[in-house]
């Protein structure tokens, strides 16, 4: 690269370095991006199909959901990594709608070019479509429909729309009652969700109907002694996260045992000490022991002796858990054990699931923590149920956390492409024409919902347009049956955040990706070919997309 001075070349930039400029630099830019959307687009909706990746291993992974898709897709080019980024914002917010947020990104850019074309400067594009998204809020908002706990019903429907092709069990009815149950069970007084408070418990064997939801926690686990209680009810439990057991260290290195009598006494003393941590324990009121370490035979013993039900090597998420379930501290030393340190539960008690025994604690001091025991045939059924689960779970919890829902199957998009485009007209000059650009891209989502459905994409897009315009604001699209119905009657429903949020990345990421005019990549020192695209380190172009890794 040279600047020319006085007739001097002045090299500004390395050698090897590859920069693009204006109009060029945008329509890489936009044309990578494109790619990327076009790459996930026949995923979106019920009928959507599946990607078969393959990883350089030969690892197959089928999955038809955006995020796993764009992650296992191993992007090079930066704008590209962008769309990306999308995906995994929306993941991390909301965990659905993430195909949704990049297909409509990629549309964002696509009527952006057109509006490049006519000399509209990218600024006035980028000033339209933040206008645009802004008053999406208010729109989305308005035609949403309130959802409280109490509305099982509707958050089951919520919950069966995120599964809907997805392909996983989850979607059987029993299923989905156990997501909502185990989500409004912990709902928060100030209305949070945190689902941080289910566990969830996978267990081999048995049918999938057989998963159930417990009251409280239960812990993999089973008692350290069989001569320890199986049932104490009105339980004082102590947390331990200390070994029950004498370190080597803690006895003097050098003793030398030269008689059987002194044998006896190193013994004797060994368990005198394991005896005293017992009456320690004993002595705060404790009735049952969860131990993140060992706890030694002879401690098992006296524990026993004591009445107390003793569980180890229990895990550290397991204790955390447990201090919350049951009021509890986690301590790390016997010494620091009082019974203010202790914990409560109605129950606890070690029962039979699927052939192995399990610590169950029940009616816990705090009834926000519950515990969903998925069970199927294998391995494979139940690792699927969990991933399934966890996605259920996540969209009920946001439902519930904003109290607002909205009608899926392409509805909000059309209502709010028809209401954006009275209110372009409201602001004129040439962002109008970049509100009315926004406008026209929401409709990529109804379009391409009927496209996958093998339908006619105009058609449908009329048809849905002209239901919405005579006042039915919650017309979409059934994609069995190639009608248009009120998806709100159909039962079709999605959290409102899933669409906001969606709409907030892909405008952001479409802003950012329009208003670069100027691409300079540094030669890749590993002799690999240059991206073709932006500078390495941009982060500081990263308004609210998180850090991005080159
Ligand atoms: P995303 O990754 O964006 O969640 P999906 O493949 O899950 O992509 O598709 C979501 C889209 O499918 C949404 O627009 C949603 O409203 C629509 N959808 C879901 N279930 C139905 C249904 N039963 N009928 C019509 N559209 C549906
Ligand atoms: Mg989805």
């Amino acid at each position: 690269m040279a600047g020319q001075l006085g007739g001097t070349p002045i090299l500004i930039l390395k050698e090897g370095a590859e920069r693009t400029r204006g109009r060029e630099a945008q329509n890489r830019n936009i044309m990578a991006a494109k790619a990327v959307a076009g790459a996930v687009r026949t995923t979106l909706g019920p009928k959507g199909m599946d990607k078969m990746l393959v990883d350089s291993l030969g690892d197959v992974v089928i999955t038809n959901d955006g995020a796993t898709i764009l992650k296992e897709m191993d992007i090079e080019h930066p704008a590209a990594k962008m769309m990306v980024e999308i995906a995994k914002t929306q993941d991390d917010e909301v965990g659905d709608g993430t195909t949704t947020a990049v297909v409509l990104a990629g549309e964002l850019l696509k009527k952006a070019e057109d509006l490049l074309e006519q000399d509209i400067h990218p600024t006035v594009i980028a000033a339209g479509y933040r206008l645009a998204a802004e008053k999406s809020y208010d729109v989305l908002s308005e035609v949403a429909q309130e959802v409280s706990p109490e509305d099982k019903e509707v958050l089951r429907k919520v919950a069966k729309t995120a599964m809907t092709g997805k392909g996983t069990d989850v979607t059987r009815d029993s299923l989905i009652n156990l997501a909502v149950d185990a989500v409004t069970a912990i709902v928060e007084e100030d209305g949070t969700v945190d689902i941080e408070n289910i566990k969830v418990e996978k267990k081999m064997g048995g049918g999938i109907e057989d998963s159930e939801l417990i009251d409280g926690i239960v812990i993999d686990k089973e008692r350290a002694h069989p001569n320890m209680p199986k049932k104490v009810e009105n339980a004082k439990i102590a947390l331990l996260n200390c070994p029950l057991e004498i370190e080597k260290t803690e006895i003097d290195a050098k003793i030398e045992i030269t008689s059987p009598d002194q044998l006896k006494l190193f013994l004797d003393e060994e368990e005198n000490m394991l005896k005293d941590m017992v009456d320690k324990i004993k002595a705060t009121g404790a009735t049952a022991l969860f131990c993140q370490k060992g706890i030694d035979d002879i401690a098992q013993h006296f524990l026993a002796k004591a009445g107390i039900i003793g569980v180890r090597r229990v895990k550290e998420s397991d204790m955390k858990k447990l201090g919350r379930a049951t009021g509890g501290r986690v301590v790390s030393s016997v010494d620091e054990l009082e019974p203010s340190s202790l914990g409560s539960a109605g129950l606890v008690e070690e029962r039979k699931i699927g052939g192995d025994e399990m610590i169950f604690i029940e009616k816990c001091q705090n009834p926000k923590a519950v515990t969903l025991i998925l069970r199927g045939g294998t391995e494979h059924v139940v690792d699927e149920l969990e991933r399934g689960m966890h996605d259920a779970l996540r969209v009920v919890g946001v439902a519930i956390e904003e109290k607002k829902v909205i009608a899926g199957g392409g509805s909000p998009e059309t209502e709010l492409a028809l209401r954006l485009r009275d209110y372009a007209s409201t602001i004129g000059g040439r962002e109008q024409l970049a509100i009315e650009a926004f406008a026209a891209s929401l409709e990529i989502i109804p379009r391409t919902l009927a496209e996958n459905a093998g339908l006619d994409p105009i058609d449908m897009l009329v048809a849905i347009r002209s239901a919405h315009e005579t006042g039915d604001k919650n017309a979409g699209l059934d994609v069995m049956k190639g009608k248009i119905i009120n998806m709100a009657d159909a039962g079709v429903f999605e959290p409102l955040k899933i669409k906001t949020q969606a709409i907030s990345s892909a405008t952001e990421a479409a802003v950012m990706i329009l208003r670069i005019d100027d691409v300079i990549a540094s030669s890749k020192s590993t002799g690999g070919q240059s991206p073709g695209g932006m500078p390495p380190d941009m982060s500081g172009m990263g308004g609210g997309m998180g850090g991005m890794e080159y």
